[in-house]
């Protein structure tokens, strides 16, 4: 009897096939709540990785003493801007006095310059320009694949941040960085086939990205969308809002860390995404 009733559970759930959702591989990704920046804090079993860090007044020092995070095997930087750098002056400092470890910081050609290469070479942290193509191994089974900047690649600014796209055989997670629509444009004449289950709407949820086109390709079931309570940008616009409330199938999925605080999604190996 007791054996049919495994059986029958395991029929239920599909899970049973390669061992309990318990036993299996996740990673969890969490967009912090730095206000007006943008960091996204990626645990896995044997790695945490920044991808951005917030303004230097988003207490990103307090939230990973809070999450116990004591290594970071990599830090993406998306690009040069102060919402998504600024935090690098306060983790240099924790690794400074021993509070945290940063293997390497990752960063596109735009970004690498002065303060920020004196900043990293003060405190010993190896540092490494990324490309479109490269792949990062720190969350393996996961695959890490750099879409944009090409590596020759003449974009400065918010046009020059690094996407990336965090994927298993069932799901995949889009970091935009403030890409813009006429970089989504070239993301898809690049990868004409880009999906992501779940997506960072580029630049804050600003009405200059998250084009109709480039939504209606990616098809995303969650987004995430990072902008400061009140802030004077009108970030997240609403004509950005109204389109992926159209386009994901269930509109409770848009996660913003101006009404939401800080939003964690658990990613089973193979299995799903949850909130
Ligand atoms: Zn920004």
């Amino acid at each position: 009897m007791f054996r049919l009733g495994k059986l029958f559970l395991c029929t239920l759930f599909f899970a049973c096939i390669s061992g309990s959702p318990e036993n299996q591989d996740k990673l969890y990704i969490e967009m912090l709540d730095v206000g007006q920046g943008l960091s996204f804090l990626i645990k896995g079993k044997n790695c945490s990785s920044l991808y951005d860090t917030g303004t230097p007044s988003s207490g990103i020092d307090t939230m990973l003493r809070n999450r116990g995070i004591k290594t970071l095997c990599s830090i993406v930087l998306s690009h040069r801007h102060n919402d998504h750098t600024g935090g690098m002056t306060t983790l240099v400092k924790m690794a400074k006095n021993g509070e945290i470890r940063i293997n390497r910081v990752l960063l596109e050609k735009d970004a690498n310059e002065e303060p920020l290469i004196m900043l990293l070479n003060e405190a010993g942290i190896e540092m490494q320009e990324i490309y479109r193509n490269d792949t990062l191994a720190d969350f393996l089974p996961w695959t890490a694949r750099i879409l944009f900047p090409a590596q020759n690649s003449s974009l400065t600014e918010n046009a020059a941040s690094v996407a990336m796209r965090l994927s298993d055989s069932q799901n995949s997670f889009l970091f935009m960085g403030d890409l813009e629509a006429p970089q989504e444009k070239s993301i898809l004449e690049l990868e004409p086939l880009l999906s992501a289950t779940a997506l960072q709407a580029g630049h804050h949820g600003s009405g200059t990205s998250s084009s109709w086109n480039f939504l209606a390709q990616v098809q995303p079931k969650m987004a995430f969308i990072s902008a400061g309570k009140n802030n004077s940008y009108g970030h997240p616009h609403p004509e950005t809002l109204a389109k992926l409330r159209l386009i994901l199938q269930d509109s409770t999925q848009i996660f913003r860390t101006d009404r939401d605080g800080s939003v964690e999604l658990e990613w089973v190996y193979g299995v799903g995404m949850w909130r």
